[in-house]
């Protein structure tokens, strides 16, 4: 008997033939005498309608009441999922981030998780119950609902599977893996049968959504092993766990893309200011915008421009934050943006062993005629910006250039 953690996210519980889909699976695992806790996304499309209804309300909904409102979403799948099972006769039973001993801080709409106090799980499953368990959600210790962040549930389930020592944990979706790039872009990208830890976090944080990117810090810190694999069939998935040294062999695992990005240049900045750096960022920060890539540039004359990227929806309030510390910055200084950006990422720990990946991605996109903005590294990682237009295409080309369809069916 094995106990086993899955999360069925929005899509594999879409519609009511999905839930229906998703109770047989888990009658099956409870037949073969597995005990199994099951956590399950709101169905798809509720999160972004709620979120819409809370707009239609107020321009600017509160944070505390928007988390009360987007956690019924998945309150809603877990009810339905759990009278589905017991249609099969399976003894199930739907509990909530609370009920499940969820303890979260930090801000609302982007909760993290302090603890888990696993006892009525515990007590469900010695009563020989299947647990229904709404993911993206949990509460503070005073009992205020916080949510996640999007695509939450994918936290969710690893910090239960943590808590509870659980065998398996598996991670259902629409695709049968982690691709070597997002499978709708990229024809030719192949599943992926293992990725490390490292690899998978730079791929989540640079776009590639299969994964949520602080579910997968989480699964690294608690050395939780996963797998990310389809809920419409029974294909074995993508494993995800510590790296090992073979994993090296290959300079570049996966290809991820973003889109909706935004540059912001402060520009014009006197070199000899030397606290701009830390008074810009502190300013963006006060004003909670996530920046990605931060590159300085000093030109001939001494002028400093400060370049960032962030998602679009941030480009307003980061110009309004900006403002008020232009003048302060200097005489001449002022704001330049440019909206209409896409993110292009390469990711591989063999990166560290190999060289002229930079010069390959590169030169992929100069042959297809791709420009190149803003670049930044790291050591398993490289960005750059290109036009959003060309986005697609420029993961098509780069997947190419790195082989990466040959090398991952052999692999
Ligand atoms: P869920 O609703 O199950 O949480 P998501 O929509 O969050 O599913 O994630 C699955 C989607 O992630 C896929 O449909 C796919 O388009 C997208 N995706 C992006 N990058 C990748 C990748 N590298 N491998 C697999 N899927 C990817
Ligand atoms: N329902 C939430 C979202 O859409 C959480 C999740 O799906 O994981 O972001
Ligand atoms: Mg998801």
């Amino acid at each position: 008997m094995s106990l086993i953690v899955q999360k069925y996210g929005g899509t594999s519980v879409g519609s009511i033939d999905r839930i229906h889909n998703v109770a047989q699976r888990i009658q099956r695992l409870i037949l073969e005498g597995n005990q199994v806790v099951a956590v399950v996304s709101a169905m798809s499309g509720v999160t972004d309608g709620l979120i819409a209804l809370a707009h239609s309300v107020s321009e600017t909904p509160n944070d505390r009441e928007l988390d009360v409102l987007m956690s019924t979403g998945e309150q809603q799948s877990i009810a339905l999922l759990t009278m589905a099972l017991h249609e099969l006769g399976v003894r199930a039973v739907s509990i909530t981030g609370a009920q499940a001993g969820i303890c979260t801080f930090g801000s609302h709409t982007r909760g993290r998780i302090k603890s888990i106090e696993p006892s009525l799980m515990k007590k469900y499953l010695k009563e020989g119950y299947a647990l229904i368990c709404a993911g993206f959600q949990g509460v503070t210790e005073d009992g205020i609902i916080h949510t996640l962040g999007r695509g939450g549930s994918d936290l969710s389930a690893i910090a239960i599977a943590a808590a509870l020592k659980a065998d398996i944990c598996q991670i259902l979706t629409d695709v049968d893996g982690v691709y070597t790039c997002d499978p709708r872009v990229v024809k030719s990208a192949v599943k992926l049968n293992e990725i490390s830890y490292d690899e998978m976090l730079e791929m989540a944080s640079s776009g590639s959504k299969v994964m949520q990117s602080r579910s997968v810090e989480f699964a690294k810190k608690f050395g939780v092993v996963f797998e990310v694999r389809s809920s419409l069939n029974h294909n074995p998935g993508t494993i995800v766990h510590e790296e090992i040294p073979s994993m090296e062999a290959i300079a570049v695992r996966g290809v991820s893309i973003e889109r909706n990005q935004a540059r912001v240049t402060v520009a014009n900045i006197p070199a000899c200011n030397s606290s701009y750096a830390a008074r810009i960022l502190t300013v963006l920060a006060e004003a909670e915008i996530n920046l990605d890539m931060i590159v300085s540039n000093v030109a001939h004359d001494g002028l400093v421009r400060q370049s960032f990227t962030m998602h679009m929806s941030d480009l307003g309030r980061a110009q309004a934050a900006l403002k008020p510390v232009l003048k302060e910055l200097g005489p001449e200084t002022r704001i330049e943006t440019e909206a209409g950006l896409g993110k292009i990422s390469v990711v591989g720990i063999g990166m560290r062993s190999h060289t002229g990946v930079a010069a390959t991605m590169f030169q992929a996109l100069a042959d297809a005629d791709i420009k190149i903005g803003m670049i930044s590294t790291s050591e398993i990682k490289i960005t750059v910006t290109v036009d959003e237009l060309v986005l697609d295409r420029a993961a098509q080309v780069v997947h190419h250039a790195f082989h990466l369809d040959e090398i991952n069916r052999l692999l």
